[in-house]
C-alpha cells in the first residue's frame, strides 16, 4: 500500500505547547501516523507517514485548528519497500529546528522578506551587482546541488548556521542577500538571524523553499540534486551533475552510507569506488567488515541516519 509522507510547519506562538502536544499525539494515534513532530512556544515542525486518507484527514483537522490553518503541506511518497517511521514521536522542544539562540530573541516574525519562486527567479534572472545568494543548509546537502552561484557554509549541522554568520559579516555588508534551503523552515529563523545583524542591505528569503521553486522552474537556477530527509535521499532536478565521489572526485552525486554499522558515514561514492571498497567508505572499513569484526548495516541505501524532521 502506497504510504504518502508530509512535511510541514508553522511558525506560531503556541503558549499552552503541552496541551497541543498531549492533543496532537492522540489525533495522530487515532489516524495510525508515524513520524515526528517538534512542538515549541514558536510553532510545530512535522514529518508524518500514513495512508492518502489518514494524511488527508490530518490535513483537514489541522485546517480546521485555529493555530494550525494555513500550513503549506508537502508531500511526497514513500516507496512502499522500507518504513522509515515505525514509530511515532509528539515532543516538546525549546525550538522547532535547533538553532540554539533563544527562540524569544530571534523570531521569525525578524524574517527576510519572503520572495515567491517566482519573484526569485527574477531576481536572479537579473543578476544585481551586490547580490549575494547564501545556502541556508548544511554542507552535504548543498554539495549535491544548489542554486547557481550561491555561497554554501561548510557546517554540518544548523545550529553552526550563526557562528558562521557572525564570522563572515563582511561577505554580506551593504549586499542583497537572497536565503533559501529546502522547505523554508530554515531559512526563516536564519534569514531573521542575518537580517538583525544589521548589516545587509536587504534579506530575502524564498518561500517554500527549493521543493516549491524547481515545482515551478525544473530547468530554472536550482543546478543538481535537492536533497531530502526521506527516503528518496536527493531528488533529481535536471541532468547537471554538482557533487563530487569522496574516494576518487569523479563527478557523482548519489549518496550511500558505509556498510560498516559502527561506522555508518554518510558519503558520495560513485559505482567504480563502492565496488572497490565492497560499499564501505575506506580500505579500514572494508577490512573490518571483512574480518567480521563490525556489525554490518541493513541493506538500505541509508541507514537509520538522523532522519530528522529538520524539513
Ligand atoms: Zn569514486
Ligand atoms: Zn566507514
Amino acid at each position: 500500500m502506497t504510504r504518502r509522507i508530509l512535511l510541514f510547519y508553522k511558525y506560531v506562538t503556541i503558549d499552552n505547547v503541552q496541551e497541543v502536544c498531549d492533543w496532537m499525539l492522540a489525533t495522530c494515534t487515532g489516524l495510525n501516523l508515524k513520524g515526528r513532530i517538534i512542538l515549541a512556544t514558536e510553532g510545530i515542525n512535522g514529518t508524518l507517514a500514513g495512508s492518502v486518507e489518514a494524511t488527508t484527514l490530518f490535513i483537514n483537522i489541522m485546517e480546521a485548528h485555529p493555530l494550525f490553518k494555513k500550513i503549506d503541506f508537502k508531500d511526497s511518497e514513500e516507496d512502499g519497500v522500507h518504513d522509515y517511521f515505525p514509530r511515532l514521536r509528539v515532543v516538546v522542544k525549546k525550538e522547532i529546528v535547533r538553532m540554539d539562540v533563544d527562540p524569544q530573541q530571534v523570531t521569525a516574525k525578524d524574517a527576510g522578506k519572503h520572495l515567491t519562486p517566482e519573484q526569485a527567479h527574477k531576481l536572479l534572472a537579473t543578476k544585481p551587482e551586490d547580490l549575494v545568494v547564501l545556502d541556508g543548509r548544511n554542507y552535504y546537502e548543498a554539495r549535491v546541488g544548489h542554486f547557481e552561484g550561491a555561497v554554501k557554509p561548510e557546517i554540518q549541522y544548523f545550529r553552526q548556521f550563526p557562528e558562521y554568520i557572525d564570522q563572515n559579516l563582511e561577505q554580506f555588508k551593504d549586499k542583497q542577500v537572497f536565503m533559501y534551503c529546502t522547505g523554508g523552515i530554515r531559512c526563516e529563523r536564519a534569514s531573521a538571524y542575518l537580517k538583525l545583524k544589521g548589516v545587509a542591505k536587504e534579506v530575502y528569503q524564498l518561500k517554500g523553499g527549493i521543493h516549491r521553486y524547481i515545482e515551478k522552474y525544473p530547468q530554472g537556477f536550482f543546478r543538481g540534486k535537492n536533497y531530502v530527509f526521506d527516503d528518496r535521499i536527493e531528488v533529481k532536478v535536471n541532468n547537471d551533475v554538482v557533487g563530487t565521489c569522496d574516494l576518487c572526485q569523479v563527478p557523482y552525486d548519489t549518496y550511500t552510507n558505509c556498510l560498516n554499522a559502527s561506522c555508518n558515514k554518510h558519503f558520495i561514492g560513485c559505482p567504480a569506488c563502492r565496488k572497490q571498497y565492497a560499499e564501505t567508505c575506506s580500505a579500514v572499513c572494508q577490512q573490518l567488515v571483512a574480518d567480521g569484526k563490525v556489525p554490518v548495516r541493513p541493506p538500505l541505501r541509508i541507514a537509520k541516519r538522523e532522519f530528522c524532521v529538520v524539513e
